[in-house]
C-alpha cells in the first residue's frame, strides 16, 4: 500500500496544513511498502494526477520491475548501508 503526500518546503505558505493539504507545488512523496521493503522517496513529481499515476504503477509492479524504473530500492538500500 502505498500513500502519496506533500512534503512542503518550508517557504510553503500551507507548512502547517501539514501532508494532507495538497493544493500547492511542493514535491510529491511517496510512503509505503513495495514488496515488503518500506520505501520513503521523493516522486520528482509535483502534478497530483501524474503523482497518483506513478504509484499505482510502482505498487503494481514487482520490486525488480519498479527498482528498474526509478531506482527507489536502490536509493534506500544505498542509504540503510551507509548508515550501518
Ligand atoms: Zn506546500
Amino acid at each position: 500500500m502505498l500513500t502519496i503526500y506533500r512534503r512542503h518546503r518550508k517557504s510553503c505558505k500551507q507548512h502547517a496544513r501539514g501532508r494532507k493539504y495538497r493544493h500547492c507545488q511542493c514535491p510529491i512523496w511517496v510512503d509505503g511498502a513495495i514488496g515488503g521493503n518500506e520505501i520513503r522517496e521523493s516522486l520528482k513529481l509535483r502534478d497530483w494526477q501524474r503523482a497518483r499515476a506513478a504509484s499505482s504503477m510502482l505498487g503494481a509492479e514487482s520490486t525488480a520491475t519498479a527498482s528498474a524504473l526509478f531506482g527507489l530500492m536502490g536509493q534506500s538500500a544505498a542509504r540503510k548501508s551507509e548508515s550501518l
